[in-house]
């Protein structure tokens, strides 16, 4: 067969037996679709042999570029030893050598928990200035929160994260997360802490709990009689502000509001979840300079253990290692996924401190036992590949090689801005958004049907880069690894197609 009958018979094969994921087949069906066959440093190549910059690292995942020899070799090596056995009630060499790992990076990136603020109140107490319908709880243990202050021996205090837990996706990661700290309250002998807090326009996965704390109505409304119920606080999107408020004379009013959540319920919430820095699905939302820290103030304010969804912002994304560190900030239980293995292989991890892992010992008749965990947990070519992925970054000095690039993005982002049809730019490090609106002046947004944000990426595509948008947000996240030339073609391609869409 040749290599055009070979490539029209996987066209037509994908058509008939696949079914894409957040993508309206009846349209697949009426396209003609890119197959990818091959892929180098930032660029994915099709069955005809066209080239494409990957402008989302093949969905937020790719770090130091395809076919990445160290990363490869790694894997080769790993298969020649063992690709996969399970950590339930086993262990193998890689998923130990990468915790290890892990909680040292976690542990120099992400300081201990910071004081409370001036002022502030031990775990346990509840803020006086508000109205109390929810008398004090007793602070768990000595030293506030779960006595998360108190030095251990070799310097490492109990605050750090220092408890790795595998799972395979982004979602479980979270559902990990949802559920460690759901039973945790339990197995301190405090009843009712039955649901959580999160934000509008939070993603954080497509499972059934996951869902349950995104808020994010296109996605998310379609399950919600199979949710459970979660309290739900504004989203800090300053470009369209829930309050009607502008920053910085709002004096993050949206952090009030999560106050009174917290106020009036704390004795029901287990834990708060938040993607740090960035909203990254709900349309690339940055955060206001200070909110962060203030959510992880006020968790430990109300003795509430906060989750950092750091799947999408994990692993240098935001310009630091991780999101969190932007304003110095440790979460009780922190998810990772998506780059972690430089976007080679599933794999996840939800990290924890020893106040929570500790609070699951037992005997085995207790049914303490955290009951979870999957076919592919820990697996071993998975956990070679990102060992692998984790030493380039020392290697390569990938962090500090970011600056460069960052500056460029910011500086194509200021000239988006001068569209006509440019509402916001947004970026953190290089994760960046780009809304797009019918009238600036009013911030009217374009219509759902309209499609404008796939319009844009099919004429980015025409050009050889692949986008992928969110609604009316152009998304732009392209490998770390990324040369500066090849970021310059790529913001001028997507510029180029928005002049060419809207302004048509
Ligand atoms: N959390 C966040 C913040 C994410 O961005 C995503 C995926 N985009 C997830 C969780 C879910 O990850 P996965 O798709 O690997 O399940």
């Amino acid at each position: 067969m040749g290599i055009i009958e070979e490539n029209r018979r996987l066209e037509k094969i994908d058509k008939k037996y696949i079914w894409h994921p957040f993508t309206q087949m009846k349209e697949w069906l009426e396209e003609k679709p890119i197959i990818i066959s091959e892929g180098r440093d930032c660029f994915i190549k099709d069955i005809y042999g066209r080239w494409y910059l990957d402008g989302v690292s093949s969905l937020w995942v790719n770090i130091h570029g395809h076919r990445k020899k160290e990363i490869d070799d790694a894997i080769k090596e790993q298969i020649d030893s063992i690709s996969h056995s399970t950590l339930l009630g086993l262990s193998n060499v890689p998923s130990i050598l990468l915790a290890e790992k892990l909680v040292e990076i976690v542990q120099k990136s992400l300081p201990p928990h910071p004081p409370l603020t001036k002022g502030g109140l031990k775990g346990g107490e509840i803020n006086p200035s508000l109205p109390t319908d929810n008398p004090p709880l007793p602070p768990l243990s000595k030293g506030g929160m779960g006595g998360f202050e108190k030095e251990r021996s070799g310097g490492i205090t109990d605050s750090s994260l220092s408890k790795v837990f595998y799972s395979d996706n982004g979602s479980t990661s979270v559902e990990v997360a949802l559920k460690m700290a759901f039973q945790y309250w339990r197995y301190k002998g405090i009843e009712g802490r039955n649901t959580f807090v999160s934000l509008n326009n939070a993603y954080h996965g497509d499972t059934i709990g996951a869902v349950s704390v995104g808020g994010i109505e296109i996605f998310h409304r379609a399950f919600e009689p199979l949710l459970f119920k979660t309290y739900k606080a504004p989203s800090p999107y300053c470009y369209r502000c829930e309050l009607g408020k502008e920053y910085p004379g709002c004096s993050l009013a949206c952090l009030d509001k999560m106050e009174r959540i917290f106020k009036a319920h704390s004795r029901k919430i287990a834990a708060m979840i938040i993607e740090p820095m960035i909203q990254a699905a709900g349309g690339m939302i940055t955060f206001p300079p200070g909110y962060l820290k203030g959510v992880r103030e006020l968790c430990s304010q109300y003795n509430i253990l906060m989750i950092a969804d750091e799947v999408a912002t994990g692993f240098g994304r935001t310009g630091r290692m991780f999101a969190c560190e932007h304003e110095g900030v440790l979460p009780d239980l922190l998810c990772l996924s998506k780059g972690i293995t430089g976007g080679y292989l599933p794999l996840a991890v939800t990290m924890t401190t020893e106040e929570v892992y500790n609070a699951f010992l037992g005997e085995f008749k207790d049914l303490k036992t955290f009951f979870h965990g999957h076919s592919y947990t820990g697996n071993p070519l998975a956990c070679a590949a990102a060992i692998a992925c984790l030493d380039l970054f020392e290697k390569e000095e990938v962090l500090k090689s970011l600056k460069e690039k960052i500056e460029i993005l910011k500086t194509w982002l200021k000239e988006f801005l001068n569209l006509e049809h440019v509402g916001d730019v947004r970026n953190i490090g290089l994760m960046a958004g780009v809304e797009l609106v019918k009238d600036k002046k009013t911030k009217e947004p374009y219509e759902w049907a309209d499609k404008i944000g796939w319009r844009v990426a099919y004429h980015a595509r025409e050009n050889r880069v692949f986008v992928r948008p969110l609604g009316n947000v152009m998304v732009i996240m392209p490998p770390l690894c990324i040369s500066p030339e090849n970021l310059h073609q790529l913001l001028k391609v997507i510029r180029d197609a928005i002049v060419a869409v809207t302004e048509d």
